[in-house]
């Protein structure tokens, strides 16, 4: 089974817009063990847009069109894949309904233009949108099946998922399906990564390997395509355990969606532990970056910022005597930061953050030199870390090491 996905939009081809629903819609149909072969745009020109419809019946027998299904006259993909399909558009009594109910609790005037988004192929199936007001279409031929939904990608997830997943499932059985893992890494680039498992990459048919670098991580997914799903996750069980006895000092957690970060709040939570920050070069990012992380202040009261050596003093009273003796890129800087901030917010633990983002040397270190230290009640410890690339890429770089530190920490 091949499909092919149109998006619909000269917004995309302006490069305003990033074809995100191609890339969701791909997953989607991947894990139904529908093959996308094709990803096309187009933008909202009638005839460009039919041109692109007889391409795609060459090469595919699936064809999903987003986008274009709105109220305005440039919203015009129902009107072009109806003519091209012989296809009488009519109105859908629910959308009717669902626009009528949407206009009337607003109070507001619905203006003929509005009616487009109801419209349907009188042979298809009307697809209701939950999260807006134009109707999706799911229509099958003698050789095509096509599938027409809504641009905003939160009507097209939900219109996916919830309508055009189970018709497609019914319309299409697969005997197979795909099962993704996705095992994530701190510490190792991609090419030290690949390296590693250069044969098995090399060998890999069923599961495949796929690395996929990110800024300061690396993840791997592992997908299998098989009949039964137990025999597939036992496939993926066997390709991991190889996997981590090669690399696996460097793996912090699974998942798409998982992050360093998560995984340091969740080992804070289950461990009950608190934690702090005393933030020189990366002012505030590893706090920010914490921030991001729902239900953090569980773990985390608060911290610092201090950026010169006056704000060391004065909100961690740190001996300025220190500061000129050692400097602030030094081990004893961070230590006495991560120290202070601790007995300040009353934490199990404080990191540091101390260095050069650069551009420029800053006491006569390097750019990149970054010190990072951890305290807790019955120790402090620091490290010196030589980060590349620019100031926003050191400084990022410095919270993930720190980051990291703490997880490790947490797991001794
Ligand atoms: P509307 O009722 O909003 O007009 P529509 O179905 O006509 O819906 P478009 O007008 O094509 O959709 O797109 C609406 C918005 O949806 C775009 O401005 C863009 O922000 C987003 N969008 C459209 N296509 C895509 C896409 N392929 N990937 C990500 N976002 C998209």
């Amino acid at each position: 089974m091949k499909a092919e996905i149109i998006a619909v939009g000269t917004e995309l081809l302006l490069g305003q817009v990033v074809n995100t629903n191609a890339t969701f819609l791909s997953e989607e149909l991947a894990a139904l063990g529908i093959d996308v072969y094709y990803h096309s745009v187009v933008g909202d020109n009638p005839d460009r847009l039919a041109e692109v419809l007889v391409t795609a019946e060459k090469r595919s027998e699936l064809i999903v069109l987003c986008g274009g299904l709105g109220p305005t006259e440039d919203d015009l993909t129902k009107q072009v894949a109806a003519q091209h399909l012989g296809q009488e558009l009519v109105r859908d009594p629910a959308g009717y309904a669902q626009l009528d109910t949407f206009f009337k609790t607003r109070k507001g005037v619905m203006t003929e233009n509005n009616l487009r988004q109801t419209l349907v192929f009188k042979e298809g199936i009307a697809l209701p949108n939950n999260n807006g007001l134009a109707v999706g279409i799911f229509y099958q031929n003698e050789t095509h099946a096509y599938l027409l939904l809504p641009g905003p990608p939160s009507e097209l997830k939900k219109m996916v998922l919830e309508q055009a997943v189970p018709l497609l499932k019914q319309a299409f059985p697969q005997k197979e399906q795909l099962i993704s893992r996705v095992l994530r890494y701190y510490g190792i680039g991609e090419s030290a990564l690949a390296a590693e498992l250069a044969d098995l990459i090399e060998e890999q048919s069923n599961p495949t390997i796929a690395p996929y670098a990110k800024p300061n991580e690396v993840t791997l997914r592992l997908t299998v395509k098989t009949t039964v799903p137990e025999e597939g996750i036992k496939q993926l069980d066997e390709l991991e355990a190889v996997i981590q006895s090669r690399v696996g000092t460097f793996f912090y957690g699974y998942g798409e969606q998982n992050s360093l970060v998560e995984v340091v709040v969740d080992l804070l939570k289950t461990k009950g532990k608190t934690i702090t920050a005393a933030e020189s070069l990366t002012a505030g990012l590893f706090q920010a970056i914490l921030g991001t992380v729902p239900g953090v202040s569980e773990v985390f009261p608060g911290g610092f910022v201090t950026y010169s050596a006056v704000m060391k003093s004065k909100l961690l009273d740190i001996d300025p005597e220190l500061l000129a003796q050692y400097g602030t890129v030094s081990a004893e800087c961070a230590e006495a930061m991560a120290v202070q901030a601790r007995l300040a917010a009353g934490t199990d633990y404080a990191v540091s953050f101390t260095g050069v983002a650069g551009p420029d040397p800053l006491e006569n270190q390097p750019k990149g030199t970054v010190w990072i230290a951890l305290a807790s009640a019955s120790e402090v410890k620091s490290a010196c870390y030589t980060f590349s690339r620019d100031r926003a890429y050191i400084r990022h770089s410095a919270v993930m090491a720190g980051l990291d530190r703490i997880r490790k920490e947490l797991l001794r």
